[in-house]
């Protein structure tokens, strides 16, 4: 089924209530604002409704979203009705993949042009910029309140890089309006939520500027933060956010790669573009996945064998136009 056909949540919860809400694994802010803000529009409908989200720690800047301090992180337990929000696979779920076996009725609402359509029921728009998006064409507008809608908005806010990714359409910004209109702090949220770094992200990210590399005659830009500096600064997978977007933003640079050592020889891999090169695919054949623009995977082998097997998948592309 198409997003475009308009079901609304209303549609889905037939009899539903025990609500699960999930998200994908190292939630961010499109991913929290979606399962926050479905959790608060259908707490509003019906307080009744038994609705409990399961995420890994979403990062505290988006503490003051309604709801953050009721997020657990798994369960074994069962539901009659789970969402699985802005997750392109089951992978993706981490642990939280078991909702899929305990639940009696499972939907997906995602933006990922990589979803294959892995849950039973799945509403799935590549065109929409984030998965808050999605949700707010499947709400009833005057049902949304200002909780609900400062989740919303924040999960379009980051998912588009404050309105300037290329996902950015008409709709997105029509949707960000109507969602100003419910009496959220647009410019706060923004700030507080997406600019402001603390003294050890911006000393990450000068790390990595400093130690980047560029090849490819420079179209291509990649930088790397070890264990042990992450050791070093005590540092969280979220103090990294926005580095690999600096990468980016290098003039002459089509393509950035941000690699964060997880274990020995264990990488995980940001990528992103500017305008040809269709990053989903390079992530999509190692096994990851996400968007044209933006996309990740988790590659095996030392820096350069990392490196080296992207940087050949990413010429292929150049090379082909
Ligand atoms: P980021 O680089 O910010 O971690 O992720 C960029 C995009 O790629 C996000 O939409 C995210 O969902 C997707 N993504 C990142 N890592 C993975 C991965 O390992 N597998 C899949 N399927 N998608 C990923
Ligand atoms: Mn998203």
């Amino acid at each position: 089924m198409n997003a475009m056909e308009r079901v609304t949540i209303d549609d889905l919860l037939k009899g539903a209530a025990k609500i699960a809400v999930t998200g994908h694994v190292r939630p961010d802010g499109d991913c929290t604002g979606a399962c926050l803000g479905l959790r608060s529009y259908l707490l509003g409908l019906n307080p009744a409704y038994m609705v409990d989200v399961y995420l890994e720690p979403a990062p505290a800047v988006f503490s003051f979203l309604q709801g953050y301090d009721e997020i657990r992180l798994y369960t074994e337990g069962e539901y009659d009705l789970c969402f699985v929000l802005d997750v392109s696979d089951a992978e993706r779920l981490g642990r939280n993949a078991a909702l899929l076996e305990h639940a009696g009725r499972i939907v997906c609402v995602d933006h990922h042009v990589t979803n294959a359509g892995f849950a039973p029921e799945s509403f799935i728009n590549p065109q929409a910029a984030a998965t808050c998006e999605l949700l707010f064409d499947m709400m009833k507008e005057e049902q949304i309140g200002r909780e609900t809608a400062e989740c919303l908005y924040l999960g379009i806010v980051h998912d588009t890089g404050v309105f300037k990714h290329s996902n950015t359409t008409r709709h997105t910004m029509e949707t960000a309006g109507a969602l100003m209109e419910k009496g959220i702090d647009p410019s706060r949220l923004i700030q507080d939520t997406f600019y402001a770094k603390t003294y050890l992200q911006n000393q990450l990210l000068g790390r990595a500027l400093v130690e980047s590399i560029v090849f490819c005659e420079g179209r291509c830009i990649v930088s790397m933060i070890s264990r042990k500096t992450m050791e070093f600064y005590k540092a969280a997978y979220e103090d990294l956010e926005g580095i690999v977007d600096q990468l980016r933003v290098t003039t002459g640079v089509e393509c950035a790669i941000f690699l964060t050592e997880t274990e020995f020889r264990v990488f995980k891999v940001s990528l992103r573009s500017n305008r040809r090169v269709d990053v989903s695919r390079v992530a999509s054949f190692f096994g990851g996945g996400g968007h044209i623009r933006a996309a990740g995977c988790t590659m095996t082998g030392t820096f350069y064998d990392v490196v080296n097997n992207l940087s050949e998948q990413i010429v292929l592309q150049l090379e082909s136009e």
